[in-house]
């Protein structure tokens, strides 16, 4: 059995096209989501969610955007908690003197 490539368009007619990246389209009506460059050049294939298709690098600064946006909103609400615990030990101080 010849060994599927997942790295390679699973198009026949465009066969050896090495994987670009995959379509982010939920509503995509492409069966495959990964594409290659010509699915890329094909106006019968995404033809809704051509804007959808990303790059593996396009991919990865995503994600690592959405990382950034997920510590950015954890630091967000971490600091107020951290905040008022200052106030805590500053009033407490104050009490003290
Ligand atoms: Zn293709
Ligand atoms: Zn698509």
């Amino acid at each position: 059995m010849k060994q599927q490539n997942l790295l390679t368009c699973q198009d026949i007619a465009h066969e050896g096209e090495v994987i670009q990246g995959f379509c982010l389209n939920l509503e995509c009506q492409d069966s495959r989501s990964q594409f290659c460059l010509q699915c890329g050049f094909d106006p019968k294939k995404h033809t809704n969610c051509k804007k959808d298709l990303k790059g593996f690098g396009q991919i990865q600064s995503f994600i690592t955007k959405f990382n950034q946006y997920i510590l950015d909103l954890t630091i967000q609400l971490i600091n107020p908690i951290h905040q008022s615990k200052q106030n805590m030990k500053n009033s407490q101080n104050n009490w003290i003197i």
